[in-house]
């Protein structure tokens, strides 16, 4: 199963601390991981798989937001920061409508990251 991870530069390391909390169950049931650019090199960092896309402004939610079209990622993990600014506000806005469009689970914050997770994992 493909699961999506993106976070917003204040969110980073709380993304690492919930896929470090989540490490085992995402071995067990063979997750790969996807991410965008500087989320992905904090994940790899902290030991772990993970594919990188390009940086989120230079289009890596646009290429997630693909990929979630064509039906390969089944979940989005998006720690976003409602108190910043960000460049490519219209493309986390299509990756959020293309994950409506496709039904694909999309959290952006670490509560429902983690009930998603759960209802995973059961
Ligand atoms: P980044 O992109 O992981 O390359 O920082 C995140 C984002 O889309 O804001």
């Amino acid at each position: 199963m493909e699961i999506a991870i993106i976070a917003h530069d204040g969110k980073k390391p709380e993304i690492v601390k919930f896929l470090m909390d989540h490490k085992e169950q995402l071995l067990d049931k063979n997750v790969k991981l996807f991410a965008t650019g500087t989320t992905g090199g904090y994940v790899k960092e902290a030991g772990m798989k993970v594919h990188r896309f390009l940086s989120g402004p230079l289009g890596g939610d646009a290429q997630i937001a693909a990929r979630v079209a064509e039906g390969k990622i089944k979940m989005v993990i998006f720690f976003r920061d409602p108190m910043g600014k960000h460049p490519h506000e219209p493309d986390i806005s299509m990756l959020m409508r293309i994950c409506d469009v496709h039904n694909v689970p999309l959290a952006t914050n670490p509560a429902t990251a983690n009930l998603l997770f759960k209802s995973l994992y059961e």
